[in-house]
């Protein structure tokens, strides 16, 4: 029986139950919190905002709703650069009942640290192995996944890097790999080509974003590939509207692609991206909506059964495929 590591230790791989692909407990700049811990009441956030601790009330909060919500686990793409903390990770799961599924990686559109630039995809995939086999931030909490990212960039030389990297630890450990993908960018193709450059099992990776187009053949061309393609944004309405995520889902499941899909929304406990003004700006004008943990137990899944989507295809992309693409089998 295959196991399937989580911030609680490993579970049997049929324990892992529906699964939302892609949820953050956290996401916040690790430097900038080592450097200022008081961040969050500093920076434009009044501290009646955020008071102290209250993003760990926040995560525990999204945690609970989403236990509440039928479901048992997410995976929790919060890697470097974005502030991947597995014990915080770890207690929020203690607290909710909520499976957390963590990974390794790095989460960069191009920025790399002069620690990375001067070493080699083979010495950065020797720190990501170590995350995956021996455990992640001096815990025996192990990554379950790797993860890397290309955006507006586009593959750049430390993009490349990073991506190589990540190849060479899935080769190494046989952990699959989540690329965070920009459709606008048309960024996937060559992700997947430096993929197949490195040896990858295409059917290990997982293309996240792929939601934000509007145009199914580009997904299903991607998913020609062999991949597991990510709609997973579920309420950033600024990269695609609610009613044309949903149009481009049915879609690809009428095309018969159910066992490549997963659903999700990228949502984040907190984000510390934009001060409190601005992320009030964005919810506003409509740019965000229902951009929560929620989102997809509550609206997305009773929406497509409207529109005909069955419950077997539901098991197939919140249970059956979060097991294939995180042990191959
Ligand atoms: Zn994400």
């Amino acid at each position: 029986m295959a196991t399937i590591e989580t911030v609680s230790g490993a579970i049997e791989a049929e324990d892992l139950g529906p699964t939302l692909i892609h949820e953050h407990l956290l996401a916040r700049d690790e430097a900038v919190h080592a450097q200022w811990p008081d961040a969050m009441t500093l920076g434009g956030n009044p501290p009646a905002e955020i008071e102290p601790g209250g993003e760990y009330g926040a995560a525990v909060e999204a945690g609970k709703a989403a236990v509440e919500l039928g479901i048992r686990s997410i995976c929790d793409p919060t890697a470097m650069f974005l502030g991947r903390d597995v014990s915080f990770m770890a207690r929020v799961a203690d607290e909710t009942g909520l499976q957390v599924v963590p990974c390794t990686g790095i989460y960069t559109y191009d920025h790399l640290p002069t620690f990375f630039v001067s070493r080699s995809p083979d010495q950065i995939a020797d720190m990501f192995v170590a995350d995956i086999e021996r455990g992640i931030q001096g815990t025996d909490i192990k990554a379950a996944f790797i993860k890397c990212a290309a955006d507006e960039p586009g593959i750049t030389e430390n993009v490349e890097k990073v991506h190589r990297a990540a190849a060479r630890a899935h080769v190494r450990t046989g952990a699959p790999i989540m690329a965070h993908s920009r459709p606008a960018s048309d960024t996937a193709p060559r992700q997947i080509e430096i993929f197949e450059e490195e040896g990858v099992d295409l059917s290990r990776v997982q293309i996240a974003h792929c939601g934000d187009s509007p145009d199914a053949d580009y997904v299903e061309r991607l998913l020609q590939k062999g991949i597991y393609a990510g709609l997973d944004r579920y309420g950033i309405e600024m990269y695609l509207p609610y009613e044309q995520r949903q149009s481009v889902a049915v879609e690809l499941l009428d095309r018969g692609y159910v066992s490549q899909l997963f659903i999700s929304a990228d949502s984040c406990a907190t984000i510390d991206w934009f001060p409190a003004e601005a992320a009030a700006q964005l919810a506003e004008a409509g740019m965000v909506k229902e951009w929560t943990i929620r989102m997809v137990p509550e609206r997305v899944i009773p929406d497509l059964r409207e529109r005909g989507v069955a419950e077997e295809q539901f098991e197939t992309m919140l249970v059956a495929n979060p097991v294939a693409w995180l042990t191959g089998s």
